[in-house]
């Protein structure tokens, strides 16, 4: 495995470790090859477009599923022999709601804690419920509660049996931003108390608060590390433009899509990223209009979301 070139003291601090991990269902290989590393601590972000192999990803590593290639270690566990010890020491978060709506918060988590027969149930549920402000709530019935709500009372009953590993679904699809927002304080207040998490998002935001990302792309594993290291990676180039006309704005983008030099014309708000990875054709793509009135150009760094948006670009859809 990667790891055996690193020192024991790193090795050791590698809460996921795997290589190789392929999984295919009906013939057809929706994990190909993936390697992982994620460290003690760290909030490790997994993203890419629906249908890439994230879920499947995760229940490799979690032991809820077998891989058909490839091996490792989740939190020191053999992901192939040892699939029940991990089980016991990960919190998994799935994308879908999955407690009883017809019992309170508290009736969950006490649920809960009694699958995990963990000792002293009732300080157990008490203290979760301090610990992600679920008090105002606590009679309340799940099925009653909004989607921010739901949405902790799901990591609550992930964390109270004090797992290792957080490995999160797409826990904010469909919550509003100020939740969203909260969750991910949460997060954060976590991981620095030890917690790895692994989570899997849509949102650029969440991913720039990761510690370290990865693209996942129909199953191929295409960039990773820290924000910044995936934006140097990918060799992108961006100008952007800003104009008093919304409608020329508009219309820029659709000329500046077909010329060449220009990969990717992505709109934020009224300004436009234009970005590409030939600088050179880049700059004499937009050469013509840089004397243009009423455009203000500007030379920037390429954001996270340009560089996702270009992967997503040139990876073909092989499932459709
Ligand atoms: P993501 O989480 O990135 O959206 P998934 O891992 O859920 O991707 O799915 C990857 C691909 O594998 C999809 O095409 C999905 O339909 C397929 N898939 C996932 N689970 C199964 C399964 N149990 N049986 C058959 N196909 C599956």
């Amino acid at each position: 495995m990667s790891a055996s070139s690193s020192t024991a003291q790193e090795t050791s601090e590698l809460v996921i470790d795997v290589e190789g991990l392929t999984k295919s269902f009906d013939g057809k290989k929706v994990v190909d090859n993936v390697d992982m590393q994620v460290a003690k601590g760290e909030i490790y972000g997994f993203l890419g477009p629906n249908g890439s192999g994230k879920t499947t990803t995760i229940r490799l590593l979690c032991g809820l599923l077998t891989p058909d290639a490839g091996h490792g270690t989740c939190l020191g566990y053999d992901i192939l022999s040892e699939s029940p010890r991990i089980k016991l020491e990960v919190g998994y978060m799935t994308q879908k709601f999955s407690l009883y709506e017809d019992l309170s918060i508290r009736e969950n988590l006490d649920f809960i804690a009694r699958i995990y027969q963990l000792d002293n149930r009732r300080d157990a549920v008490d203290a979760t419920i301090e610990k992600l402000n679920l008090k105002a709530r606590a009679d309340q019935l799940a099925g009653t509660l909004s989607g921010g709500w739901k949405q902790r009372l799901a990591l609550a009953s992930c964390i109270m049996h004090k797992p290792k590993l957080l490995l999160l679904d797409e826990p904010t699809a469909g919550v509003d931003p100020k939740a969203r927002r909260e969750f991910w304080d949460e997060i954060h207040e976590l991981a620095d108390g030890g917690l790895t998490v692994l989570v899997s998002t849509h949102y650029m935001d969440e991913a720039e608060r990761c510690h370290k990302i990865c693209y996942l792309a129909y199953g191929h594993l295409l960039a990773r590390g820290t924000a910044d290291e995936v934006i140097a990676q990918s060799g992108l180039q961006t100008w952007t433009v800003a104009g008093h006309s919304q409608q020329r704005i508009h219309r820029l983008a659709r000329e500046l899509t077909r010329r060449n030099g220009v990969d990717i014309v992505a709109p934020f708000g009224t300004i436009l990223h234009v970005s590409g990875t030939n600088g050179e054709a880049l700059a004499r793509a937009v050469a013509p209009y840089q004397s243009e009135q009423g455009l203000t150009w500007k030379k920037d760094a390429p954001t996270l979301e340009d560089v996702f948006i270009l992967m997503m670009k040139k990876t073909p859809d092989n499932f459709q």
